[in-house]
């Protein structure tokens, strides 16, 4: 939780980890690897903080706001792609 706190507070990072963790054809993470070379199954734990990350962004903490409802719309519209499994 604190971890993904301060992602929330890096968005440079935080959009980097997103875009690095994705899952390869196998469904297993492109960056993840434990000590022996296997992929992690994807979404990773790093990915998932990633998650976490973002969804403290997400207007859902400012409901009623203007900014948040504007920032709403935005996220709708790069939502696409997310739900692939
Ligand atoms: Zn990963």
């Amino acid at each position: 939780m604190a971890l993904a706190n301060i992602l929330s507070e890096m968005p440079d990072l935080l959009e980097r980890t997103l875009e690095e963790h994705t899952p390869d054809a196998e469904g297993c993470c492109r960056e993840c690897r434990d000590a022996a070379g296997v992929s992690a199954t994807w979404p990773c734990v790093t990915r998932e903080l990633a998650e976490q990350a973002r969804s403290m962004n997400s207007p859902a903490a400012e409901t009623g706001t203007v900014a948040g409802r504007r920032r709403a719309r935005s996220l709708d519209a790069t939502a696409d792609g997310r739900h692939r499994s």
